[in-house]
């Protein structure tokens, strides 16, 4: 959560802690800037607040260690970033602008992804109302058929050029629906789509990948690669790797121990039932804090290399796991716990909760204390 759009909770009393990591950040971007195509640039997608790490904090750390161009989705979201920018850095706004937006896109000193004719006019209307000529990405849709121009509409706007009228195209984009997977053919189809459709768009340099893209190899890069994921340490695919660091650790805060005799209901629904004597933790953080209830019984948190599984169902604002392997007085409220870190990736957090590492980072949530390390 971005700093000044909502109360970072203090360290001491907040139910998580959430470190991020901004020089294992910068060192990401690096590497996938050294994989990138030679003097392709390398942008940074911080939607999403940053997939949930902070979008000013991240975007700072990221323009520090050379990044120029950043994207967000939503409008609200450039809103609050452009502030902290520097005015060299290039704000895209993804998902574009809302019919009626246009206006709101320029004062928020974003450049637009246009994604449709009805866009594209608005963006021209807006450009001649203004006197003046507007910066814009074109993005097309080259077999995602999510966001961007159908390749007829692409073929209207070189049959009537006129309709771009005020408008500086700086980019053809695209975006790919399967780039976690290598050997998927549709890889293969969107890069002919994509090629074919940049003809008609000569002078203008492409902008394709995303994290999994990168791995693709140099035909899916582009001029302009757009990484989310792997510059905060997520695996994008299972055998290829970027060689990008954890930049992420969550540790969570006992704040009750209770011991039960066998035949004790657990949690919401009694769903676990103790099969001894158990020791068990109360933690302070849930599902309000992005842990998804679907890692009831298959979820853990780690103490001292011991895994502590959860014990019944996660609620809205605590979880209960099950201390018994540890040696009685070992926790006491106040301690932390492991929920991402060492012991526990991301990705096997994810795994737990049948969901990618994507939900689990975006999802967490403003009540964990957010703590930035830049080593
Ligand atoms: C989210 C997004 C990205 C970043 O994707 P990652 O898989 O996180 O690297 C790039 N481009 C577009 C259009 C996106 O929506």
């Amino acid at each position: 959560m971005s700093q000044d759009s909502f109360q970072n909770p203090a360290r001491e009393t907040a139910g998580g802690l959430l470190r991020i990591d901004l020089g294992a950040l910068a060192r990401n971007w690096r590497a996938v800037k050294a994989r990138a195509s030679e003097g392709a640039r390398v942008g940074a997608v911080v939607k999403a607040e940053a997939y949930g790490l902070g979008a000013a904090p991240v975007s700072a750390a990221l323009y520090g260690a050379g990044c120029r161009d950043f994207f967000v989705a939503h409008l609200i979201e450039a809103q609050r970033l452009r502030p902290s920018l520097p005015a060299e850095a290039r704000l895209i706004l993804l998902n574009g602008f809302a019919p009626g937006g246009a206006a709101a896109c320029f004062e928020a000193g974003t450049i637009p992804a246009l994604n449709s004719l009805e866009q594209v006019a608005e963006w021209s209307a807006q450009a001649r109302g203004r006197g003046r000529e507007l910066e814009a990405f074109l993005q097309l849709d080259t077999g995602m058929s999510r966001l961007g121009l159908s390749p007829a509409e692409a073929e209207i706007l070189t049959r009537e050029p006129e309709r771009l009228t005020g408008i500086r195209l700086l980019y053809v984009m695209s975006h790919l629906a399967c780039a976690d997977e290598p050997e998927n053919p549709q890889n293969a189809f969107q890069l002919a789509e994509m090629k074919r459709l940049a003809a008609l768009f000569p002078h203008l340099p492409i902008s394709f990948a995303n994290s999994g893209g990168v791995l693709l190899g140099p035909d899916w890069h582009g001029a302009l690669l757009r990484p989310g994921l792997a510059l905060y340490g997520g695996r994008t695919t299972r055998d290829r790797e970027i060689p990008v660091e954890p930049v992420v650790r969550l540790d969570l805060r006992v704040i009750q121990l209770r011991s039960v005799r066998a035949g004790a209901k657990v949690g919401y629904g009694g769903v676990f039932t103790a099969p001894g004597e158990t020791r068990l933790a109360v933690l302070s953080a849930g599902y309000a804090d992005g842990l998804p209830r679907s890692l009831e019984g298959r979820g853990a948190v780690w103490f001292g290399g011991t895994r502590l599984p959860l014990a019944g169902r996660v609620s809205m604002d605590s979880m209960i796991v099950d201390v018994t392997a540890l040696p009685p007085g070992a926790l006491k409220p106040g301690d932390l716990v492991e929920m991402i870190g060492p012991n526990q990736s991301l990705e096997a957090v994810a795994a737990a909760a049948g969901t990618i590492n994507y939900e689990i980072l975006t999802g967490l949530g403003g009540r964990l204390h957010r703590d930035y390390a830049s080593d």
